[in-house]
């Protein structure tokens, strides 16, 4: 055997999973198509710390979402990276977006989110004073994180710890032999080389269903697909002086998407988004003729803002085990001897709150993989 535990993908999740694994002295081997790690998903969102809001009850996306915030500030604190503990509004601006925020303040208390609570227009401005708002639920437990240094902080902890990292490498080929898996992977001269390991962990984030498919799992009646949802950016340029430091968020409206938000940066910048579109392929142009659905969303909550203060930025794309039409499904963490698969384990589907949840993934991970 080359290794005990073989990763796929060094995203933020793979990152976090090695870093835990490397604790227990097992041989692994991190193996990432791209030259680096964390160029994918986990660097192309809005970086925030979820409080736990939207999820259903005892959903892996609520306890893990939980969790993760607690360990997010803890690791940050611990080690210096830089975050900042923002809090978030989900502001109403008319009356029956007034009325859904008592029931979206009892689902996050249900799911365990702390300290949330209905503030009134005068807390509001004391809060953000740039924010036009009725009412709205505050969330002090909300913030953002430099997701870079986070990963940086994973992959460093990691390699120190003797993990070994393969990048340029492309797992293009799952077999199962008698009590390991053999792992074909193309390398950057492309050759493919084989290795042995007797743990296979499947994070590869919008190749996670492909890769599982690859392995042989059934991906259309496991809910393994992945349908990619783009979610754009647009940067907000510095007309308005200050910015605001808080996260602005609306009350979403009936396609259960989160909505166009502030998205406060560390360095005192700010974007819009994302606005969500489904999308067959992966291309990350912005269209600059979303400029009037950016503007005519953030104006309600944010009147100081221009439209001549709008310019496209950035895109990035969520992996979901849903398409267009299907309800929400939960996150896949598992091992798989159940669907015949031993020392398989999958994580599918890994969409928001996955930067929050990333520190409780690699825990939970760790704790299957420690009853291997
Ligand atoms: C627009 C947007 C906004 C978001 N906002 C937030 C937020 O504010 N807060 C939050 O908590 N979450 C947010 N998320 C979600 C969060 O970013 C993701 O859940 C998280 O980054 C997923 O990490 P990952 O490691 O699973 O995936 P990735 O970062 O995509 O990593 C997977 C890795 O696998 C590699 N890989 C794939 N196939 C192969 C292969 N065959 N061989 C080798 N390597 C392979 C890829 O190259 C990649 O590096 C957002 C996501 C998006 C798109």
């Amino acid at each position: 055997m080359d290794y005990d535990i073989l990763i796929i993908g060094a995203g933020v999740v793979g990152l976090s999973i090695s870093e835990g694994c490397s604790k227990d002295k097992k041989s692994v081997l991190v193996v990432e198509k791209n030259e680096s790690y964390g160029m994918e998903t986990s660097s192309r969102s809005s970086e925030v710390i979820h409080a736990g809001v939207y999820y259903p009850e005892n959903s892996l996306k609520a306890r893990l979402c939980i969790r993760g915030n607690e360990l997010m500030y803890e690791i940050a604190k611990k080690f210096s990276i830089p975050f900042k503990n923002c809090g978030k509004l989900i502001v109403a601006t008319e009356k029956d977006e007034e009325n859904k925020l008592e029931g979206i303040m009892q689902n996050s208390l249900k799911i365990g989110a702390k300290g949330l609570r209905i503030v009134d227009r005068d807390e509001i401005k004391k809060l953000e004073p740039k924010v036009f708002a009725t009412s709205a639920v505050y969330f002090p437990t909300s913030g953002i994180v430099d997701s870079h240094s986070l990963m940086k902080h994973f992959f460093l902890k990691a390699k120190d710890k003797g993990v070994d990292f393969l990048f340029k490498g492309e797992v293009i080929l799952i077999e199962r032999k008698n009590g390991f898996y053999e792992v074909g992977i193309k390398e950057e001269n492309g050759e493919i080389s084989r290795v042995s390991a007797k743990i296979v962990i499947n994070c590869a984030g919008l190749n996670s269903g492909r890769i599982a498919q690859m392995a042989g799992f059934d991906v259309d009646k496991l809910h393994y697909r992945i349908f990619y949802r783009k979610g754009v950016y647009f940067r907000v340029q510095h007309n308005l002086g200050e910015m605001p430091q808080i996260l602005i968020y609306p009350v979403p409206k009936e396609d259960a998407t989160v909505g166009i938000h502030t998205v406060p940066e560390l360095s005192g910048g700010l974007r819009l988004g994302p606005y969500d579109i489904w999308a067959d392929e992966i291309e990350y142009s912005v269209n600059p003729n979303l400029t009037d659905i950016f503007y005519d969303s953030a104006k309600k909550f944010l009147p100081v803002l221009k439209k001549d203060d709008l310019t496209p930025d950035m895109a990035g794309f969520q992996a979901k085990r849903y398409g267009p039409n299907e309800k929400s499904r939960d996150f896949v963490i598992k091992e798989e001897s159940d669907n015949d698969f031993p020392n398989f384990i999958n994580l599918i589907g890994i969409e928001s709150p996955g930067l929050t949840a990333s520190p409780a993934i690699g825990e939970m991970v760790v704790e299957i993989v420690n009853l291997l």
